[in-house]
């Protein structure tokens, strides 16, 4: 099946595609050790790899984004689907080739498959010194001594508390306009195709003053647009007694912050801060969001609402806890306060689990009536220990999955065509993020619903903001002209 079909995104230039890697850039202060981390998957995880080299610059590590100046290796793995697990076997098996010339250096398996596999890892790949699950990065460098003394280390212990609220994430990636902040950890939906809840445990809100400072400190480090990050930020909810939403929940703490008080806390930073998150859930998506969504500015227009099927059966086989009327009355909900300018993107999952060809066109007339801008798609690939792997067959022949698959990518890449030819003609405030990748003369931003737009670059620069009239687009990108060749110092949305 993996050799069949890889996971496809459709996103173009935006996103973060599924399987995508990305490596810490270089950090020179002069320690004595060298740190390469290599980070897949979710934008999580690569928020996760900036604490990691954080914790780590204060034990002697500067980063390099050389595999080859590395003491210290760490690949910070994903989970999902069964193809990124395959990817991180398929790149130990070229570090060990590495590390044969090179044998004092150290390599670690963080993230979600250090924890799925635990110490079956070190059984499996004989060149892993240390594993490190998503909630054990304090501990690094008391494990990174063990391996010192010449021990393998481990620790996959999930925290019911740990959000790593306290410490500044070293942002090395970046382009100096645009940032992630972390605002939650785990997920307690148990969705039955997902490992998710097993890998990253249960979930828990961060103190939202440190949420703030962040968000404050990055503006005052000239960044203009922070995302807040989580794998279901409508169930955020933090109490100063209580952060774990299972336990706060059971005490009936009565007086918390939920998620549109946090948006409208991190909002109320600066005028000239925009806001955004990911990702949202269609069962647990308040109007109250929607209500500080359309009452701030600079929050920006633009959801990400995975739907995963569009048949109700599957959805409930799925335990995603909506059905498809429920899904399309939410997308209403939607437009009716936010308007038809407000982006929308899905995850959507073909082949579950017994789905028939009824309930794939199902799927398929529910991109018709939604018209989403682009969306991640996937066949459903079984994860070991899931409820979906202990009660149902995953009995979808994969060439079936793998043409269903097709055709929703199809239609996708001609609504996300229909969708950006819509807003020709239109105006839209857009926050530079840097030069176009195709050409040195044009800038390219993101306009609030989230698409990108590229514009001549005149005497614009980084993180202005500025107003673009469409011309014409692509399926991935708006491309426009300036309006008064001045740069706006206020968001006009
Ligand atoms: N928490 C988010 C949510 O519920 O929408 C998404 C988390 S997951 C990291 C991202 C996407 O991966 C999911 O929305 C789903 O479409 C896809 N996914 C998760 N498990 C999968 C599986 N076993 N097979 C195929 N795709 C999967
Ligand atoms: Fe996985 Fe569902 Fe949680 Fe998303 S909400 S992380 S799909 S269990």
């Amino acid at each position: 099946m993996q050799d069949l079909i890889g996971d496809i995104d459709v996103l173009g230039e935006t996103g973060t595609p599924a399987d995508q890697l990305r490596v810490l850039a270089d950090q020179n202060t002069g320690k004595a050790r060298k740190l390469y981390i290599e980070s897949y998957g979710c934008q999580m995880n690569f928020s996760d790899s900036e604490i990691v080299a954080s914790i780590l610059q204060k034990e002697g590590f500067d980063t390099t984004s050389d595999i080859n100046q590395a003491d210290l290796v760490f690949l910070n793995t994903c989970s999902i689907r069964d193809k990124a697990e395959q990817t991180v076997r398929n790149r130990l098996t070229q570090i060990n080739g590495l590390k044969k010339g090179k044998p004092e250096m150290l390599v670690g398996v963080l993230g979600c498959m250090a924890e799925r596999l635990k110490t079956k890892l070190l059984e499996e790949e004989n060149i892993v010194d240390l594993v490190a699950g998503p909630d054990a990065y304090r501990d690094l460098p008391q494990l990174i001594a063990q391996v010192d003394d010449g021990e393998r280390a481990v620790n996959t212990f999930l925290s019911r508390e740990e959000t790593y609220g306290d410490i500044t994430p070293v942002r090395l990636n970046t382009n100096g306009v645009t940032a992630f902040i972390s605002i939650m950890r785990g997920c307690d939906n148990m969705c039955s195709f997902c490992v998710v809840p097993f890998t990253r445990g249960r979930e828990r809100s961060r103190n939202p003053h440190s949420i703030v400072n962040e968000a404050k400190d990055l503006f005052d480090k000239g960044y203009r647009e922070v995302t807040l990050l989580g794998q279901n930020v409508d169930s955020y909810k933090w109490s100063e007694e209580e952060n774990n939403k299972a336990w706060l929940e059971k005490k009936g703490v009565g007086s918390y912050i939920n998620f549109a008080g946090l948006l409208e806390m991190v909002a109320n930073v600066n005028a000239d801060l925009r806001v955004r998150f990911s990702t949202s859930h269609p069962k647990d998506i308040t109007d109250e969001v929607l209500h500080t969504m359309a009452m701030h500015e600079n929050i920006c227009k633009y959801i990400h609402l995975p739907v995963q099927s569009g048949n109700s059966r599957i959805l409930e086989l799925m335990n995603r806890g909506y059905s498809r009327e429920w899904y399309l009355k939410r997308i209403a909900k939607i437009r009716e306060i936010l308007g038809d300018d407000c982006g929308l993107s899905s995850d959507m999952i073909t082949g579950f689990c017994s789905e028939t060809e009824e309930e794939h066109a199902e799927t398929l007339s529910l991109m018709d009536k939604v018209i989403f801008d682009y969306a991640y798609m996937f066949f459903y690939s079984e994860r070991p220990g899931t409820p979906a792997a202990k009660q149902f067959k995953d009995d979808i022949d994969p060439e079936v999955k793998t043409r269903r698959l097709q055709e929703i990518i199809k239609k996708q890449r001609a609504h996300s065509l229909l969708s950006n030819q819509r807003d020709i003609g239109k105006e839209f405030n857009v926050l530079v993020e840097g030069t176009s990748k195709k050409s040195g003369e044009f800038l390219q931003g993101r306009n609030s619903a989230n698409k990108v737009v590229v514009f001549p670059k005149e005497n614009f620069k980084k993180g202005d903001y500025v107003s673009v009239i469409i011309d014409s687009c692509t399926s991935a990108t708006l491309i426009g002209t300036t309006i008064d060749g001045t740069a706006k110092s206020k968001i006009i949305i």
